[in-house]
This record gives structure tokens, sequence and C-alpha cells, in this order.
């Protein structure tokens, strides 16, 4: 018996324009063109209201990134439901699905972690890493040690401490963010600086901000670094090889923290199984959410490093922190179910030695289009800038909305992805198959000539 009534589309726009407030959206314009009605998803495609059939490059949130309707991911939620639809993990209880979880997660991640706290989502992780960091360094007899150094336009969550950690100027302006002890360096972001440095030089002095920035707070003072492995909502930021070593470096000469937000990155995205091991880094903490239950059932959680959980369990006492879904027993086996097809599938390794390169390719390509001034691309993980003329390069006027009119081009040819300012960004489903990576692809060409025209007139 479905429990969501059948309505027509118009009557399904009405219903939301009178009583549906929505996230990161501007109303007063979203009515007066009224919600694209998406009713259901098969495979990598997503289908509106009239039916329309859209291939969802962004994988939802990247986060479906398994594909939809994966039988195995609704069986591991319908069966778990009966089984025990909710229980908690306070008051010194537990379940077979957050225990076994914490136990496979163990497995997937570096030798650092073994140890996993759930949350509901990667906001809600990242409060947690705040809450873990501060008591971190209060136990280890230096309560001074509380700042966090994050980065310009990175996005870590819209919680208040996950919106803090953000770097996103409007999202601090809205609400008297960051709360104290958060620290913003920059980004390395090589095409939208100067360029006057090479890519492998700009990347040193993006993670040399973070040393400059510690002997401005004071070495004794600055508890953890946070960062994405490549920032995803920012504009997919790849950055220069040289910038990943470098912050190591920085992290262990100065014994500070190492958050790893794998919240995008975590579970397969670059070809590997997380961020961290992409770029060779060895974290202290990685948040997760996302693509742990490709989307079907929400659920975060934090791996915490051995450095700390130690500490916390040898020193803390009682840990006044939790939620009420801190491992869900439903979300936790669709994870379970997730992770498994993942492994049995091999999406990670079709990542990085098939769909990956294959797509890659044809992004590379993208770049001789007389719009796009840069594309990126790293496992299923890209973008690519719209410029107004290449040599010498010219951004368009913000006010164009180049990059809306693009995006809004390509749904209405039957594909999706993203528009951040003028930066396109994409991420596939791990099952996009080759014929439907050409299909993507084709799209984008003539999205791109007809934005083209559009923008020239
Ligand atoms: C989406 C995202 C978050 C926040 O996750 P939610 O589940 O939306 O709270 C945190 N970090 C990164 C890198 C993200 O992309």
């Amino acid at each position: 018996m479905a429990a969501i009534e059948k309505r027509s589309r118009q009557d399904w726009q009405e219903l939301d324009k009178e009583h549906h407030l929505h996230p990161f959206t501007d109303h007063k314009s979203l009515h007066k063109k009224r919600s694209r009605i998406i009713s259901r998803a098969e495979g990598v495609y997503i289908y509106d209201a009239d039916g329309h059939r859209i291939l969802d490059g962004m994988s939802g949130l990247w986060c479906v990134n398994a594909g939809y309707g994966r039988q195995e991911l609704i069986d591991a939620a319908a069966e778990q439901m009966k089984e025990l639809p909710y229980y908690n993990n306070f008051f010194q209880c537990a379940h077979p699905p957050s225990i076994e979880l914490a136990a496979m997660l163990k497995e997937v991640s570096q030798p650092q972690f073994n140890r996993v706290f759930f949350a509901g989502s990667g906001s809600e992780s990242n409060d947690t890493i705040v809450r873990m960091v501060r008591t971190y360094w209060d136990l280890m007899g230096q309560p001074g040690r509380h700042t966090i150094i994050s980065r310009d336009n990175a996005y870590h969550g819209s919680t208040v401490a996950a919106a803090s950690l953000g770097g996103m100027k409007p999202m601090h302006k809205q609400s008297g963010l960051p709360i104290p002890g958060i620290v913003h360096v920059e980004q390395p972001y090589w095409f939208g600086s100067d360029r006057s440095l090479s890519p492998e030089e700009f990347g040193l002095a993006a993670a040399r901000s973070i040393e400059d920035k510690i002997r401005e707070v004071g070495p004794d003072k600055v508890a953890a670094f946070i960062a994405e492995p490549i920032q995803g909502a920012g504009g997919v930021i790849v950055p220069p090889d040289s910038y990943w070593p470098e912050v190591q470096r920085i992290c262990d000469e100065y014994g500070i923290l190492l958050i790893s937000d794998e919240v995008i990155t975590g579970f397969g995205r670059l070809g590997e199984w997380f961020g961290a091991d992409y770029y060779g880094t060895r974290p202290d903490f990685m948040p997760f959410a996302k693509g742990v239950t490709s989307g079907y059932l929400p659920l975060g959680g934090v791996f915490v490093s051995d450095r700390v959980a130690d500490v916390l369990i040898d020193k803390g006492g009682e840990f006044f922190h939790g939620y009420t879904y801190s491992g869900h027993p439903a979300a936790c086996a669709v994870a379970i179910a997730n992770l498994r097809l993942v492994q049995k599938e091999d999406l990670v390794e079709r990542i990085k030695s098939d769909i990956g390169p294959y797509l890659q390719d044809k992004w590379r390509a993208l770049g001789e289009h007389a719009l796009v001034g840069d594309t990126r691309m790293v496992g299923l993980m890209g973008a690519f800038e719209i410029v107004k003329s290449k040599s010498p390069l010219e951004k368009f006027d913000e006010k164009r909305g180049a990059g809306v009119v693009f995006r809004d081009t390509l749904m209405e040819l039957g594909a999706c992805m993203r528009a951040v300012g003028d930066t396109i960004i994409c991420a596939p489903p791990f099952v996009l198959s080759h014929g439907e990576a050409d299909e993507l692809i084709e799209k984008t060409w003539k999205a791109l000539d007809q934005a083209q025209d559009l923008l020239s007139a």
C-alpha cells in the first residue's frame, strides 16, 4: 500500500508552494516558476512528474553511488524494519546492525581507524568532531588548544558548528557565524587565483597558509585542521599534487589533528575507498555520510583514530554527546548491504580503471569548446568552468548567471549537473555505463552550444 496519494504535477506544485520550505532556496524566485517534481528513479535516471527522463549526473546530492532501484538495499531496509525498526545505542545497549557496520567500516579504512561513532548526517558528524577534538586536547592537559583551522569556501554541513567549519561567507553572514575558535585559510583553487604561480607552487603556498595561521594563532592553541580531500560544494576544487603532502607535513610538525571530510569522497568516488587513500594522507578523523548508504536512508558517522579514541576511552569518562538516531538499525542495515554491493561489483576498482578514465577522457575534451575554460575530474568527481573568452581569459559578469543558463539548458535536454557560480560540477553514480557516459557528454556538448547562443544574444 503506497503511503503517498496520486496527484497531478500541478497539485504537487501548488501544495509545495503553500506548505513547504526548501533547503538552500530563494523561495520568492522559486514560487515564480514552481518546483520540478521528481517522482521516481531507476538506474542512473530520475523521472519528473511529467515523465521526462533525466540522466542524474549528480547522484542525487553526491550520494546515490549504487544507482537507483537497487533491490538489495530496499530488502535490507524492509527486513531490518520488520526485525527491529528502532532501538538506541545509549544506556549500555547496542544492536547487531550498528555493531556489524562498525566492524565492517574498520575493514575498509586505514589501520589507525578501529572505531566509529554514528550520527544521522554529515553535519552532525562534523558537530561531533568539534566536540571530540576539544575534549581530546582537554584530556591531554592542553585545554587552551581549541582552535580548528578550516578553509575558505569549504562545505562541512549546515548545523551551527558545521557551517562554522565551512567557509561559505553567505552562510556565515546570515547567522552570526562562525562560532568562536574556528578560523579559515585559503583554498587551493589554482584556476580561481591570478595564476602567476605554477599549480605546484600555488599548491605549496596554499598549504603554507595553514602554517602561517598556526603561527598567528599560536601552535599551542591549534587543535585541528579540517578539509575535504577535494572541495565538493565549493566547486570541485582539485588541489595541485603538491598540496596534500605539505598539509600532512604541517599537521605532523605541529602535532595538530587532521580531519579529512570524506562525506563526498568516502566509499569510492575517487577510485580509492577514501580521499585520504587517494592523496596518501593519514587523518585522525574522517566524517562520512552520503555514499555510505547510497542515500537510501540517512546515516553519518565519524571514523576516530586510535590516537584519539584511546584517550577518550581511557581518560574521558562519559562523553556527553549522542543522537537519537546514532546508528539507526535500518540505516545501518542499508549501509552494510550497500558496502557489500560496492565490494561485490568491484565498483571502486571500476572507477579507478574503467568508467573513471573513460569519462575523464571525454570530460577533458570538453575543454575544446569555446565556452569551457578549465576541466578537471578525479574518479567520478569533476567540474568545468564556463568562461566568456579563453585567451585572454575573461569570465562572464556574475549577474549574467552563465552557469545557471547552462544547467537549465542541460536539464531541458535530459541531464542534470549543478552550477556553482559559473563552475559546472558533475558526480554521476558509480554504475554509470559507457553508453550512459556517452549520453551525458553528448548532452553536455549540445547544452554548451545552446548556452553559447543564449549567452551571446
Ligand atoms: C554534504 C556534506 C556535508 C554535510 O552532510 P549532510 O548530510 O548534508 O549534513 C558535510 N561535508 C561535506 C564535504 C559534504 O559534502
